[in-house]
């Protein structure tokens, strides 16, 4: 395994104390015979994750990198100083960060780690110690907004992590392409107006934020163009998701030619996902992230950061995030292919197959959309 490449993994347990407490979706305001369940943002997940990742030898053929903190300086690059005094005064007894986005008593530090730990997959890819890293972090970041937590995220791991890479690595151009389920609005947000960060989110159509993710949202002044959003309707596949990259993504990472590509990786679009209605199966996601690493091998010499997001399935998740990781390290010895816990069946479904009507009418309006602003 000479060629191997070199690959890392941030991984920290205290990810797995952040406490994100009860869920009562659908009662906004106290409801006293409400039976609240577990918050979806389990920490069984990550953990899980991880531990698939010991079980299949990939994590024994990653380097762990060790996350620090994000201190002020570079949360301030893309959060407001008053945002960072709330977190901390949530920290003291636990609270809502902004709208849906809980931390538990000592939770600030633990987003801050989250946010570090991204920083940190990036910083080991720009110095080369690293040709790619796997930041399997906790809490996710792209819906964080600069004065406010959202849909369980606290701070915006990922738009914090590209601004570091430029600061301190000088980095001219970055692409972010963003696979949760949901749309990216905070990374979105955080480079509307820059056209040194490329931000394209693939996401269900209209589930969260509700009213934000569409078609014409493509960026403000120099940034114009440089934000691409593909909303996908319930149901879409791996067909969909690859035919999505091949025909509109990857045309436009190619021409953009990025020197950094980080994955927004969400694995909420899979087939079992309580929070979203795709069908994405483990296979799915290996063969997106062996797309986006060859893209990344031809555009920015492999420099390639995965950044864990969403992903709510307890049983299912867990195994596309190894699947992931496990397409990171091609050539490595000692990983056995992660298994598809579904078996045949996840591949029967017509989804897994064929792109359907529905997703073949929204990836023609996305090509279109692009066209007005790239050569594809
Ligand atoms: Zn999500």
């Amino acid at each position: 395994m000479t060629d191997a490449r070199a690959v890392g993994l941030v991984f920290d347990d205290r990810y797995l104390t952040h406490n994100t407490g009860e869920y009562l979706i659908g009662y906004r305001t106290h409801y006293p015979f409400a039976d609240p369940i577990p918050h979806p943002s389990s920490p069984a997940i990550a953990g899980r994750a991880k531990h698939l990742m010991d079980l299949y030898g990939i994590s024994d053929a990653m380097t762990r990198i060790t996350p620090c903190a994000a201190d002020d300086e570079a949360l301030l690059r893309s959060h407001t100083r008053r945002y960072l005094d709330h977190v901390h005064e949530c920290d003291a007894v636990g609270g809502d960060t902004g709208i849906g986005a809980p931390i538990g008593r000592g939770g600030e530090r633990i987003a801050r780690l989250s946010a570090g730990g991204v920083m940190a997959a990036v910083d080991a890819v720009m110095t080369g110690e690293m040709n790619t890293a796997y930041a399997l972090v906790r809490p996710p970041g792209h819906h964080a907004e600069a004065d406010r937590g959202r849909g369980f995220c606290v701070y915006a791991n990922v738009a914090v992590a590209a601004r570091r890479a430029q600061a301190r690595h000088g980095v001219e151009r970055i692409a972010v392409v963003d696979w949760d389920v949901h749309h990216g609005n905070g990374t979105q947000d955080a480079f509307y107006d820059d056209p040194s960060v490329l931000f394209i989110s693939l996401h269900q159509e209209q589930l969260f934020p509700v009213d934000s993710g569409m078609l014409d949202e493509t960026g403000a002044g120099k940034g114009e163009g440089f934000n691409l959003n593909i909303p996908l309707p319930a149901g879409t596949g791996n067909a969909g998701y690859l035919a999505a990259l091949d025909r509109v993504v990857i045309p436009v990472l190619r021409q953009y030619k990025p020197d950094l590509l980080i994955i927004s990786a969400g694995q909420d679009a899979s087939v079992f996902d309580p929070l979203g209605r795709m069908s994405v199966t483990t296979r799915g996601y290996r063969q997106m992230t062996e797309r986006l690493l060859s893209v990344a091998d031809d555009v920015a010499e492999g420099r390639l950061v995965v950044a864990q997001e969403g992903g709510y399935s307890e049983t299912y998740a867990p195994y596309c995030s190894a699947a992931i990781a496990e397409a990171l390290c091609p050539g490595h010895d000692g990983i056995t292919p992660v298994e598809e816990p579904y078996g045949e069946r996840a591949e029967i479904i017509r989804p897994s197959r064929e792109v359907g009507l529905d997703t073949e009418r929204a990836l023609d309006e996305a090509l279109a959309n692009a066209r007005r602003y790239w050569q594809i």
